[in-house]
Protein backbone atom coordinates (compact mmCIF):
# COMPACT_ATOMS: atom_id res chain seq x y z
CA UNK A 1 0.00 0.00 0.00
CA UNK A 2 2.88 2.36 1.39
CA UNK A 3 4.95 1.42 -1.77
CA UNK A 4 1.99 2.04 -4.34
CA UNK A 5 1.85 5.69 -2.60
CA UNK A 6 5.29 6.24 -3.24
CA UNK A 7 5.26 5.26 -6.71
CA UNK A 8 2.39 7.52 -6.99
CA UNK A 9 3.81 10.51 -5.80
CA UNK A 10 6.87 9.86 -7.78
CA UNK A 11 4.46 9.76 -10.72
CA UNK A 12 3.77 12.71 -10.02
CA UNK A 13 6.87 14.20 -9.61
CA UNK A 14 6.37 16.46 -6.80
CA UNK A 15 8.13 14.32 -4.18
CA UNK A 16 8.88 16.48 -0.66
CA UNK A 17 10.32 15.18 2.24
CA UNK A 18 6.92 14.91 3.82
CA UNK A 19 5.68 12.77 1.55
CA UNK A 20 8.74 10.44 2.09
CA UNK A 21 7.62 10.73 5.95
CA UNK A 22 3.55 9.77 4.95
CA UNK A 23 4.96 7.35 3.02
CA UNK A 24 7.50 5.57 5.73
CA UNK A 25 4.55 6.27 7.78
CA UNK A 26 2.01 3.89 5.91
CA UNK A 27 4.55 1.17 5.51
CA UNK A 28 5.04 1.05 9.23
CA UNK A 29 1.14 1.16 9.85
CA UNK A 30 0.66 -1.45 7.51
CA UNK A 31 2.87 -4.19 8.69
CA UNK A 32 1.35 -3.28 12.26
CA UNK A 33 -1.50 -4.22 10.70
CA UNK A 34 -0.50 -7.18 9.06
CA UNK A 35 1.13 -8.44 12.72
CA UNK A 36 -1.84 -7.47 14.69
CA UNK A 37 -4.00 -9.83 12.68
CA UNK A 38 -1.78 -12.49 12.64
CA UNK A 39 -1.35 -12.15 16.49
CA UNK A 40 -5.38 -12.14 16.74
CA UNK A 41 -5.31 -15.05 14.72
CA UNK A 42 -3.23 -17.00 16.67
CA UNK A 43 -4.75 -15.81 19.52
CA UNK A 44 -7.91 -17.32 18.80
CA UNK A 45 -6.12 -20.69 17.33
CA UNK A 46 -5.03 -21.23 21.44
CA UNK A 47 -8.63 -20.05 22.55
CA UNK A 48 -9.91 -22.67 19.91
CA UNK A 49 -7.51 -25.05 21.28
CA UNK A 50 -8.30 -24.70 24.80
CA UNK A 51 -11.80 -25.01 23.80
CA UNK A 52 -11.63 -28.19 22.02
CA UNK A 53 -9.34 -29.10 25.26
CA UNK A 54 -12.29 -28.40 27.63
CA UNK A 55 -14.65 -30.56 24.84
CA UNK A 56 -12.16 -33.36 25.42
CA UNK A 57 -12.24 -33.03 29.20
CA UNK A 58 -16.17 -33.38 29.33
CA UNK A 59 -15.99 -36.01 26.53
CA UNK A 60 -13.68 -38.08 28.75
CA UNK A 61 -15.94 -37.13 31.61
CA UNK A 62 -19.14 -38.26 30.05
CA UNK A 63 -17.36 -41.85 29.01
CA UNK A 64 -17.19 -43.05 32.21
CA UNK A 65 -18.18 -43.20 35.49
CA UNK A 66 -14.63 -43.90 36.81
CA UNK A 67 -12.89 -41.60 39.07
CA UNK A 68 -10.06 -42.64 37.64
CA UNK A 69 -11.18 -42.99 33.94
CA UNK A 70 -12.29 -39.03 34.75
CA UNK A 71 -9.05 -38.26 36.12
CA UNK A 72 -6.81 -39.62 33.69
CA UNK A 73 -8.67 -37.55 30.95
CA UNK A 74 -8.02 -34.31 32.82
CA UNK A 75 -4.37 -35.18 33.95
CA UNK A 76 -4.50 -35.85 29.77
CA UNK A 77 -5.49 -32.88 29.04
CA UNK A 78 -3.46 -30.80 31.71
CA UNK A 79 -0.34 -32.64 30.46
CA UNK A 80 -0.68 -30.87 26.65
CA UNK A 81 -2.38 -28.02 27.51
CA UNK A 82 0.62 -26.50 30.02
CA UNK A 83 4.14 -26.63 30.31
CA UNK A 84 3.94 -28.87 33.55
CA UNK A 85 6.66 -31.32 34.12
CA UNK A 86 4.25 -33.30 36.63
CA UNK A 87 0.74 -33.55 37.87
CA UNK A 88 -0.73 -34.40 41.46
CA UNK A 89 -3.76 -35.62 42.10
CA UNK A 90 -5.05 -36.10 45.94
CA UNK A 91 -8.70 -36.82 46.28
CA UNK A 92 -10.08 -38.37 49.58
CA UNK A 93 -11.70 -41.91 48.43
CA UNK A 94 -15.64 -42.51 49.21
CA UNK A 95 -15.80 -43.29 52.81
CA UNK A 96 -12.01 -43.67 53.56
CA UNK A 97 -10.30 -41.87 55.83
CA UNK A 98 -7.03 -40.87 54.16
CA UNK A 99 -6.24 -38.90 51.24
CA UNK A 100 -4.55 -40.30 48.39
CA UNK A 101 -1.79 -38.02 46.40
CA UNK A 102 -1.01 -39.51 43.42
CA UNK A 103 2.03 -38.53 41.22
CA UNK A 104 1.98 -38.22 37.47
CA UNK A 105 4.86 -37.45 34.85
CA UNK A 106 2.91 -34.91 32.46
CA UNK A 107 4.93 -36.19 29.87
CA UNK A 108 4.50 -40.36 29.47
CA UNK A 109 1.26 -39.98 31.65
CA UNK A 110 2.38 -42.48 33.85
CA UNK A 111 1.92 -42.34 37.60
CA UNK A 112 5.28 -41.89 38.99
CA UNK A 113 4.48 -42.34 42.74
CA UNK A 114 1.26 -42.40 45.00
CA UNK A 115 1.35 -41.53 48.95
CA UNK A 116 -1.13 -41.05 51.56
CA UNK A 117 -1.67 -37.48 52.79
CA UNK A 118 -3.55 -37.41 56.43
CA UNK A 119 -6.83 -36.29 56.29
CA UNK A 120 -6.38 -33.76 58.57
CA UNK A 121 -5.44 -31.80 55.44
CA UNK A 122 -8.53 -31.86 54.10
CA UNK A 123 -10.00 -30.11 57.17
CA UNK A 124 -10.65 -26.53 57.89
CA UNK A 125 -7.47 -24.88 58.86
CA UNK A 126 -8.94 -21.90 60.36
CA UNK A 127 -11.73 -21.59 62.97
CA UNK A 128 -14.19 -19.54 60.89
CA UNK A 129 -17.68 -20.54 60.01
CA UNK A 130 -17.17 -21.25 56.15
CA UNK A 131 -21.17 -21.79 55.64
CA UNK A 132 -22.59 -20.48 52.57
CA UNK A 133 -18.91 -18.98 51.16
CA UNK A 134 -18.48 -20.21 47.80
CA UNK A 135 -15.51 -22.48 46.81
CA UNK A 136 -12.63 -20.92 45.18
CA UNK A 137 -11.69 -22.46 41.83
CA UNK A 138 -9.00 -19.72 41.39
CA UNK A 139 -5.46 -21.61 41.00
CA UNK A 140 -3.27 -20.52 43.64
CA UNK A 141 0.09 -20.03 42.72
CA UNK A 142 3.38 -21.01 44.52
CA UNK A 143 6.82 -21.18 43.43
CA UNK A 144 10.53 -21.58 45.44
CA UNK A 145 9.80 -18.51 47.34
CA UNK A 146 7.15 -20.51 49.44
CA UNK A 147 9.46 -22.19 52.15
CA UNK A 148 7.20 -23.24 55.35
CA UNK A 149 7.47 -26.97 54.13
CA UNK A 150 10.50 -27.36 52.41
CA UNK A 151 12.57 -25.72 55.21
CA UNK A 152 11.79 -28.31 57.15
CA UNK A 153 14.20 -30.57 58.00
CA UNK A 154 13.96 -33.83 56.98
CA UNK A 155 13.58 -35.26 60.60
CA UNK A 156 10.71 -33.22 60.87
CA UNK A 157 8.80 -34.09 57.46
CA UNK A 158 5.62 -36.28 57.61
CA UNK A 159 6.44 -40.34 57.58
CA UNK A 160 4.53 -40.72 54.80
CA UNK A 161 5.98 -44.38 53.63
CA UNK A 162 2.97 -45.95 53.62
CA UNK A 163 2.52 -46.83 49.95
CA UNK A 164 -1.74 -46.52 48.71
CA UNK A 165 -2.48 -49.44 46.95
CA UNK A 166 -5.19 -48.61 43.79
CA UNK A 167 -7.83 -50.29 45.24
CA UNK A 168 -8.33 -48.97 48.82
CA UNK A 169 -11.90 -48.01 47.53
CA UNK A 170 -14.01 -49.12 50.22
CA UNK A 171 -16.91 -50.67 47.34
CA UNK A 172 -17.71 -54.12 47.80
CA UNK A 173 -16.57 -54.74 43.58
CA UNK A 174 -13.39 -53.25 44.36
CA UNK A 175 -12.41 -55.12 47.49
CA UNK A 176 -14.04 -58.37 47.02
CA UNK A 177 -14.98 -58.46 51.15
CA UNK A 178 -15.33 -57.49 54.36
CA UNK A 179 -16.67 -53.99 52.56
CA UNK A 180 -17.51 -51.45 55.71
CA UNK A 181 -15.44 -53.06 58.04
CA UNK A 182 -11.37 -53.71 58.72
CA UNK A 183 -10.70 -50.51 56.25
CA UNK A 184 -7.11 -50.36 55.29
CA UNK A 185 -7.53 -47.10 56.92
CA UNK A 186 -7.66 -48.27 60.17
CA UNK A 187 -4.67 -49.91 60.08
CA UNK A 188 -3.14 -46.43 59.33
CA UNK A 189 -4.63 -44.03 61.83
CA UNK A 190 -1.44 -44.45 63.62
CA UNK A 191 0.53 -43.73 60.52
CA UNK A 192 -1.88 -40.94 60.17
CA UNK A 193 -1.66 -39.52 63.34
CA UNK A 194 1.87 -39.00 63.31
CA UNK A 195 1.43 -36.65 60.08
CA UNK A 196 -1.73 -35.31 61.45
CA UNK A 197 0.57 -32.67 63.14
CA UNK A 198 2.30 -31.49 60.23
CA UNK A 199 -0.39 -29.62 58.36
CA UNK A 200 -1.65 -28.09 61.66
CA UNK A 201 1.94 -26.48 62.47
CA UNK A 202 2.33 -25.30 58.97
CA UNK A 203 -0.36 -23.37 59.06
CA UNK A 204 0.27 -21.90 62.94
CA UNK A 205 1.03 -18.56 62.70
CA UNK A 206 -0.98 -17.89 59.97
CA UNK A 207 -4.18 -17.68 61.79
CA UNK A 208 -4.05 -14.06 62.22
CA UNK A 209 -4.37 -12.12 59.20
CA UNK A 210 -5.57 -15.31 57.01
CA UNK A 211 -9.03 -15.35 58.56
CA UNK A 212 -10.18 -13.10 54.98
CA UNK A 213 -9.10 -15.67 52.80
CA UNK A 214 -11.32 -18.65 51.48
CA UNK A 215 -10.90 -21.89 53.50
CA UNK A 216 -11.01 -24.25 50.48
CA UNK A 217 -8.10 -22.16 49.36
CA UNK A 218 -6.28 -22.45 52.19
CA UNK A 219 -6.74 -25.72 52.37
CA UNK A 220 -5.33 -26.29 48.71
CA UNK A 221 -2.42 -24.19 49.31
CA UNK A 222 -1.77 -26.58 52.65
CA UNK A 223 -2.00 -29.86 50.09
CA UNK A 224 0.32 -28.08 47.70
CA UNK A 225 2.31 -27.42 50.47
CA UNK A 226 2.52 -31.10 51.54
CA UNK A 227 2.97 -32.35 47.98
CA UNK A 228 5.98 -30.04 47.24
CA UNK A 229 7.84 -31.32 50.46
CA UNK A 230 6.58 -35.16 49.82
CA UNK A 231 7.28 -35.33 46.18
CA UNK A 232 10.05 -32.19 45.82
CA UNK A 233 8.05 -30.50 43.46
CA UNK A 234 9.24 -26.48 42.97
CA UNK A 235 7.10 -24.71 41.10
CA UNK A 236 3.36 -25.60 41.62
CA UNK A 237 -0.20 -24.21 40.73
CA UNK A 238 -2.96 -25.78 42.93
CA UNK A 239 -6.86 -25.85 42.71
CA UNK A 240 -9.59 -27.06 45.26
CA UNK A 241 -11.34 -30.02 44.49
CA UNK A 242 -14.35 -29.47 45.90
CA UNK A 243 -18.37 -31.49 46.09
CA UNK A 244 -21.48 -30.12 48.21
CA UNK A 245 -19.96 -31.84 51.06
CA UNK A 246 -17.04 -30.34 51.27
CA UNK A 247 -13.36 -30.21 50.19
CA UNK A 248 -12.00 -33.76 48.63
CA UNK A 249 -8.71 -32.77 47.64
CA UNK A 250 -7.03 -30.66 45.21
CA UNK A 251 -5.19 -30.91 41.58
CA UNK A 252 -1.92 -29.21 41.50
CA UNK A 253 0.57 -28.86 38.38
CA UNK A 254 4.62 -28.17 38.70
CA UNK A 255 7.29 -27.77 36.97
CA UNK A 256 10.85 -27.26 37.03
CA UNK A 257 11.03 -23.85 35.50
CA UNK A 258 10.52 -20.59 37.39
CA UNK A 259 8.16 -17.57 36.55
CA UNK A 260 5.12 -17.43 36.36
CA UNK A 261 2.68 -19.81 34.91
CA UNK A 262 0.89 -18.35 31.60
CA UNK A 263 -2.96 -17.21 31.81
CA UNK A 264 -3.76 -20.39 30.35
CA UNK A 265 -2.62 -22.31 32.53
CA UNK A 266 -4.26 -20.58 35.41
CA UNK A 267 -7.84 -21.16 33.01
CA UNK A 268 -7.19 -24.80 32.57
CA UNK A 269 -6.55 -25.98 35.78
CA UNK A 270 -9.21 -23.94 37.43
CA UNK A 271 -11.64 -25.60 34.53
CA UNK A 272 -10.25 -28.53 34.84
CA UNK A 273 -10.85 -28.70 39.09
CA UNK A 274 -14.47 -27.22 38.41
CA UNK A 275 -15.32 -30.05 36.00
CA UNK A 276 -12.72 -33.07 38.17
CA UNK A 277 -14.96 -31.54 41.44
CA UNK A 278 -18.13 -32.43 39.27
CA UNK A 279 -17.37 -35.49 37.92
CA UNK A 280 -16.22 -36.90 41.63
CA UNK A 281 -19.03 -35.46 43.12
CA UNK A 282 -21.18 -37.60 40.40
CA UNK A 283 -19.17 -40.93 40.44
CA UNK A 284 -18.67 -41.21 43.69
CA UNK A 285 -22.28 -40.97 45.27
CA UNK A 286 -23.05 -43.37 42.36
CA UNK A 287 -20.22 -45.70 43.91
CA UNK A 288 -21.74 -45.42 47.68
CA UNK A 289 -25.18 -46.09 46.09
CA UNK A 290 -23.81 -49.25 44.77
CA UNK A 291 -22.04 -49.93 47.90
CA UNK A 292 -25.29 -49.44 49.85
CA UNK A 293 -27.11 -51.64 47.19
CA UNK A 294 -24.33 -54.55 47.48
CA UNK A 295 -24.02 -54.51 51.41
CA UNK A 296 -25.99 -56.38 54.24
CA UNK A 297 -26.99 -53.67 56.37
CA UNK A 298 -26.99 -56.20 59.43
CA UNK A 299 -23.27 -57.47 59.04
CA UNK A 300 -21.58 -55.74 56.77
CA UNK A 301 -20.83 -58.30 54.52
CA UNK A 302 -21.68 -58.47 51.04
CA UNK A 303 -25.47 -59.68 50.21
CA UNK A 304 -27.03 -62.12 47.62
CA UNK A 305 -27.30 -59.67 44.88
CA UNK A 306 -23.39 -58.83 44.98
CA UNK A 307 -22.81 -62.94 45.36
CA UNK A 308 -24.98 -63.72 43.03
CA UNK A 309 -22.99 -60.91 40.48
CA UNK A 310 -19.84 -61.91 41.82
CA UNK A 311 -20.48 -65.18 40.71
CA UNK A 312 -22.02 -64.27 37.23
CA UNK A 313 -18.38 -62.14 36.23
CA UNK A 314 -16.00 -64.76 38.16
CA UNK A 315 -18.00 -67.50 35.55
CA UNK A 316 -17.22 -64.99 32.75
CA UNK A 317 -13.58 -64.84 33.70
CA UNK A 318 -12.59 -68.38 34.87
CA UNK A 319 -9.17 -70.28 32.84
CA UNK A 320 -9.20 -73.70 32.33
CA UNK A 321 -7.32 -74.57 35.56
CA UNK A 322 -9.25 -72.67 37.89
CA UNK A 323 -11.59 -74.17 40.25
CA UNK A 324 -14.05 -72.78 41.99
CA UNK A 325 -15.65 -73.83 45.67
CA UNK A 326 -18.56 -72.98 47.91
CA UNK A 327 -19.38 -73.14 51.38
CA UNK A 328 -23.15 -72.91 51.99
CA UNK A 329 -23.33 -72.16 55.94
CA UNK A 330 -26.75 -72.28 58.32
CA UNK A 331 -27.04 -71.53 61.47
CA UNK A 332 -28.10 -74.26 63.59
CA UNK A 333 -31.86 -73.95 65.16
CA UNK A 334 -31.77 -70.33 65.16
CA UNK A 335 -35.34 -70.03 65.08
CA UNK A 336 -35.48 -71.19 69.12
CA UNK A 337 -32.96 -68.90 69.89
CA UNK A 338 -34.82 -65.84 68.53
CA UNK A 339 -37.92 -67.39 70.39
CA UNK A 340 -35.69 -67.66 73.84
CA UNK A 341 -33.19 -64.57 73.72
CA UNK A 342 -35.86 -62.35 71.01
CA UNK A 343 -34.67 -61.12 67.80
CA UNK A 344 -32.16 -58.20 68.70
CA UNK A 345 -30.48 -60.92 70.23
CA UNK A 346 -30.39 -63.19 67.67
CA UNK A 347 -29.61 -59.87 65.10
CA UNK A 348 -26.11 -59.60 67.41
CA UNK A 349 -25.62 -63.98 67.08
CA UNK A 350 -26.03 -63.17 63.39
CA UNK A 351 -22.95 -60.16 63.33
CA UNK A 352 -21.44 -62.32 65.27
CA UNK A 353 -21.10 -65.26 63.31
CA UNK A 354 -20.69 -62.93 60.57
CA UNK A 355 -17.22 -61.97 61.95
CA UNK A 356 -16.22 -65.26 62.75
CA UNK A 357 -16.78 -66.46 58.93
CA UNK A 358 -15.01 -63.64 57.76
CA UNK A 359 -12.30 -64.31 60.09
CA UNK A 360 -12.01 -68.20 58.77
CA UNK A 361 -11.38 -67.90 55.05
CA UNK A 362 -8.85 -66.54 53.25
CA UNK A 363 -8.45 -62.85 52.10
CA UNK A 364 -9.10 -64.42 48.20
CA UNK A 365 -12.56 -65.73 49.50
CA UNK A 366 -15.38 -63.89 49.12
CA UNK A 367 -18.26 -64.54 52.44
CA UNK A 368 -21.91 -63.34 51.98
CA UNK A 369 -25.19 -63.21 53.80
CA UNK A 370 -26.56 -65.09 51.51
CA UNK A 371 -30.29 -64.87 53.25
CA UNK A 372 -31.93 -65.07 56.31
CA UNK A 373 -29.58 -66.80 58.80
CA UNK A 374 -27.72 -68.34 56.36
CA UNK A 375 -24.14 -67.25 54.65
CA UNK A 376 -22.34 -68.55 51.45
CA UNK A 377 -18.59 -68.22 50.92
CA UNK A 378 -17.13 -68.73 47.41
CA UNK A 379 -13.54 -70.03 47.27
CA UNK A 380 -11.39 -69.46 44.90
CA UNK A 381 -9.60 -73.03 43.78
CA UNK A 382 -9.61 -74.96 45.93
CA UNK A 383 -10.21 -78.66 45.96
CA UNK A 384 -12.87 -80.58 47.78
CA UNK A 385 -10.74 -81.38 50.35
CA UNK A 386 -8.91 -77.87 51.41
CA UNK A 387 -13.19 -76.84 51.13
CA UNK A 388 -14.08 -79.24 53.56
CA UNK A 389 -11.22 -77.91 55.05
CA UNK A 390 -12.24 -74.28 54.96
CA UNK A 391 -15.94 -75.07 56.39
CA UNK A 392 -14.23 -77.07 59.38
CA UNK A 393 -12.49 -73.85 60.18
CA UNK A 394 -15.76 -71.89 60.12
CA UNK A 395 -17.63 -74.08 61.99
CA UNK A 396 -14.85 -74.28 64.68
CA UNK A 397 -14.91 -70.37 65.07
CA UNK A 398 -18.41 -70.18 65.50
CA UNK A 399 -18.36 -72.71 67.63
CA UNK A 400 -15.45 -70.53 69.93
CA UNK A 401 -18.16 -67.57 69.82
CA UNK A 402 -18.01 -65.88 73.33
CA UNK A 403 -21.97 -64.61 73.28
CA UNK A 404 -21.80 -64.55 77.28
CA UNK A 405 -22.63 -60.98 76.83
CA UNK A 406 -25.99 -61.75 75.30
CA UNK A 407 -27.07 -64.44 77.43
CA UNK A 408 -26.43 -66.39 74.32
CA UNK A 409 -24.76 -70.23 75.96
CA UNK A 410 -23.02 -71.82 72.44
CA UNK A 411 -24.23 -71.62 68.75
CA UNK A 412 -23.65 -73.90 65.86
CA UNK A 413 -23.36 -73.81 62.12
CA UNK A 414 -24.04 -77.01 59.74
CA UNK A 415 -21.77 -76.47 56.13
CA UNK A 416 -22.14 -77.80 53.07
CA UNK A 417 -19.37 -77.70 50.63
CA UNK A 418 -19.04 -77.74 46.90
CA UNK A 419 -16.09 -77.39 44.06
CA UNK A 420 -16.73 -77.42 40.88
CA UNK A 421 -13.24 -78.39 39.12
CA UNK A 422 -14.40 -78.03 35.43
CA UNK A 423 -14.35 -74.50 34.26
CA UNK A 424 -17.44 -75.45 32.42
CA UNK A 425 -19.39 -76.00 35.39
CA UNK A 426 -22.04 -73.69 36.11
CA UNK A 427 -21.53 -72.12 39.48
CA UNK A 428 -25.38 -71.79 40.45
CA UNK A 429 -25.09 -75.92 40.03
CA UNK A 430 -22.06 -75.59 42.42
CA UNK A 431 -24.08 -73.74 45.19
CA UNK A 432 -26.99 -76.19 44.32
CA UNK A 433 -24.93 -79.09 45.32
CA UNK A 434 -23.26 -77.26 48.23
CA UNK A 435 -26.87 -76.70 49.53
CA UNK A 436 -27.83 -80.15 49.33
CA UNK A 437 -24.75 -81.08 51.32
CA UNK A 438 -26.05 -78.72 53.66
CA UNK A 439 -29.38 -80.46 54.10
CA UNK A 440 -27.24 -83.68 54.63
CA UNK A 441 -25.27 -81.81 57.34
CA UNK A 442 -28.82 -81.06 58.95
CA UNK A 443 -30.70 -84.53 58.87
CA UNK A 444 -26.98 -85.97 60.08
CA UNK A 445 -27.43 -84.05 63.40
CA UNK A 446 -26.27 -80.68 62.89
CA UNK A 447 -22.45 -78.71 63.42
CA UNK A 448 -21.02 -80.51 60.98
CA UNK A 449 -19.71 -80.40 57.79
CA UNK A 450 -20.80 -82.34 54.68
CA UNK A 451 -19.03 -82.24 51.16
CA UNK A 452 -21.27 -82.88 48.23
P1 LIG B 1 -32.04 -75.33 61.32
O1 LIG B 1 -31.07 -75.84 62.31
O2 LIG B 1 -32.75 -76.43 60.65
O3 LIG B 1 -31.41 -74.42 60.35
O4 LIG B 1 -33.14 -74.54 62.14
P2 LIG B 1 -33.38 -73.00 62.13
O5 LIG B 1 -34.27 -72.68 63.27
O6 LIG B 1 -32.09 -72.28 62.09
O7 LIG B 1 -34.06 -72.79 60.73
P3 LIG B 1 -35.38 -72.06 60.33
O8 LIG B 1 -35.27 -71.90 58.85
O9 LIG B 1 -36.56 -72.81 60.86
O10 LIG B 1 -35.34 -70.66 61.03
C1 LIG B 1 -34.52 -69.64 60.62
C2 LIG B 1 -34.79 -68.47 61.50
O11 LIG B 1 -33.92 -67.41 61.25
C3 LIG B 1 -36.20 -67.95 61.29
C4 LIG B 1 -36.03 -66.46 61.23
O12 LIG B 1 -36.86 -65.77 62.09
C5 LIG B 1 -34.59 -66.23 61.62
N1 LIG B 1 -34.05 -65.07 60.94
C6 LIG B 1 -33.89 -64.89 59.63
N2 LIG B 1 -33.35 -63.68 59.40
C7 LIG B 1 -33.14 -63.09 60.60
C8 LIG B 1 -32.63 -61.84 61.02
O13 LIG B 1 -32.19 -60.99 60.22
N3 LIG B 1 -32.56 -61.59 62.34
C9 LIG B 1 -33.00 -62.50 63.24
N4 LIG B 1 -32.90 -62.20 64.53
N5 LIG B 1 -33.51 -63.67 62.88
C10 LIG B 1 -33.59 -63.98 61.58
MG1 LIG C 1 -30.84 -72.47 60.40
MG1 LIG D 1 -31.88 -71.50 57.13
Amino acid sequence: MGLGLIVAIRLAGETTLMDWLLAVLLVVLGAAAVRHRFAVRDLEAGRRQEAESFARILQGLSRSISPDAILGAIVEELGSGTDADHIVIVRRRPDARILEATLVNARTGGSTSSTLFPIGDLEDPIAVDVVGSDPVQVPIEAGAGDRRATDLPPSMRPSLAVTAVASTAGGPRRSGRRMPAGSPAADLSQAIQATRDFGLNAIAGRTGHDRETDPDRLVAERIARRARSVFGLRHTLVAPLSTDGGMIGALLISRRTAGAWPAAAHRLLAGASVEASAALSRAYSHRQAEARASTDGLTGLPNRRYFDEFCALLARRRRAEDSVGVLMVDIDRFKALNDTHGHQVGDEVLRAVAGAIVGAVREDDVPARYGGEEFAVLLRNPTLAVAVEVGERVRAAVGQLDLDRFGVDHVSVSVGAAVAEDPDEAIMATIAQADRALYDAKRAGRDRVVAA
